[in-house]
């Protein structure tokens, strides 16, 4: 390998042309999603007023590869393949004799990994005579990519965004209505969801949950209308593993392979997008040292202090039950500013795999997060968003450990998206307002009592 190379990029012609799915290589199948109604495994019909047919097979679909129709990888080429990048700037800051690399998803139009899965899922959409899609959005990122999909494929979008961040991030809302997009605050007097919120907290700050509850209500009393959620199901990871083979293709042609991989999680679609076709190698024995570290925050600690079991995917208790690491699904998270990982769940599969010991999780408190993001900023040049900050923190910390014991590892960072739009967080952290929130036990306690009973 040059040693002095500082970005590795595929041609567009090497690009890869499937996703990998890995319920074709789970040790132990994925536990069912349920039906709210009656706690029996779901049918695809079950998923049918919400999701087009095609994205309800690739849900349920145990095929390793799925190809990528050619409408969607001809838009992911406007910014795909993403570079791959040395951190030399940052190994030098810190002193440390490992190897830092992150692949960068901020220079997709909106600003993040999430139109990998928007754009698939405008198309599908599309193809199946949909004129409007519903959608829920946390710091505005999900909201803005797929009103940015929307705008690629002529759908309609309206986006409930989470009022705390409608508040905080005025800009991303300016975003989706410059790509043509609707975006109302959530709690809102659309819905009964959001209504019957307000009616009990009118200074509610909403949360995914809730805004989740008043996409689904909107999108199953229209026919023309479907919903799109932007993390945590199957098919969502599925399309961002686009990211994943990519990463594994590059690092291949320069004959480097990741001992520790580290990314932030909030439904987990980034940071799987990247780890699963690696994953794949230390399921299959391969790779069995292989480390990935997932990181959330310490206020809203949903895989390391919640229990594992099905709950609601919302607010109101109207999606399908998932079995996963929840944190109860009315729990309502202190507002720290990483919005994109102020979610009560987390996806199946990362839950699964954490159960079955293939992955590992921590979390971060937001101060010492954005003291990792500074310093990132100040060394690599990159702004981050307030939810990669996260990972840099636990890429920090890991690269600090290789300096004591004189190891030279190579870690990989999934970098999910830049912080243009967090500015205000930043300028928080930098004039000393910014503070740390303690772990909410007493809130979480009460939402946890709030867990659906499922038959055994
Ligand atoms: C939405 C978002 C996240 C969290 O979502 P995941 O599904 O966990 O990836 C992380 N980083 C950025 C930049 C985001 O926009």
């Amino acid at each position: 390998m040059n040693e002095k190379r500082t970005k590795f990029l595929l041609d567009e012609s090497e690009m890869p042309t499937k996703w990998y799915n890995i319920l074709a290589d789970l040790p132990e199948p994925l536990p069912p999603p349920l039906h709210p109604g009656t706690g029996k495994p779901l049918g695809p019909q079950d998923l049918a007023p919400l999701f087009p047919m095609e994205l309800i097979k690739q849900e349920m679909s145990t095929e390793r590869y799925i190809e990528i129709p050619e409408e969607v990888q001809d838009i992911y080429k406007m910014w795909r393949p993403t570079i791959l990048h040395r951190a030399y700037r940052l190994e030098k800051a810190l002193d440390t004799p490992a190897r830092i690399f992150y692949k960068y998803e901020g220079t997709s139009p909106p600003g993040s990994h999430k139109p990998n899965t928007a754009v698939a899922q405008a198309y599908y959409n599309k193809k199946e005579g949909i004129k409007r899609i519903t959608t829920e959005t946390g710091a505005g990122q999900w909201g803005s990519a797929l009103a940015f999909a929307g705008a690629c494929f002529g759908v309609e979008i309206k986006v409930y965004m989470v009022r705390i961040s409608y508040d905080q991030k005025p800009y991303r809302r300016v975003m989706m209505e410059t790509w043509g997009a609707k975006c109302v605050p959530s709690p809102s007097e659309e819905t009964k969801a959001g209504r019957d919120m307000l009616a009990k907290d009118p200074e509610c700050p909403g949360s995914l949950g809730l805004a989740i509850s008043e996409a689904v209500e909107e999108a199953v009393s229209r026919d023309d209308t479907h919903y799109a959620l932007g993390s945590v199901l199957n098919h969502v990871l599925l399309h961002q593993t686009i990211n994943g083979l990519e990463t594994k293709k590059v690092m291949e042609k320069i004959d480097a392979y990741p001992d520790i991989i580290v990314g932030c999680i909030g439904g987990g679609s980034n940071f799987a997008g990247l780890f699963l076709p690696f994953v794949k190698d230390k399921i299959d024995g391969t790779k069995p040292d292989l480390r990935v570290i997932n990181v959330e925050p310490a206020s809203c600690p949903t895989i390391t202090k919640g229990p594992y079991a099905y709950d609601f995917g919302d607010e109101a208790g109207m999606t399908p039950l998932l079995k996963m690491y929840t944190l109860g699904h009315g729990f309502i998270p202190p507002p720290v500013h990483a919005g994109g990982l102020r979610y009560h769940g987390m996806a199946p599969i990362i839950c699964h795999l954490y159960k079955l010991g293939l992955v590992e999780a921590r979390a971060e408190h937001q101060l010492a997060t954005f003291k990792a993001g500074v310093t990132f900023a100040r060394t690599e040049g990159i702004i981050s968003a307030p939810e990669p900050n996260h990972a840099i923190k636990v890429v920090i910390d890991e690269a600090l450990k290789c300096k004591e014991s004189g190891e030279s590892k190579t870690i990989l960072l999934a970098h999910s998206g830049h912080g243009f739009v967090d500015m205000a967080a930043y300028d928080a952290y930098l004039s000393g307002k910014l503070k740390d929130y303690e772990y909410p036990k007493k809130k979480i306690d009460e939402a946890l009592s709030q867990l659906p009973k499922v038959p055994a």
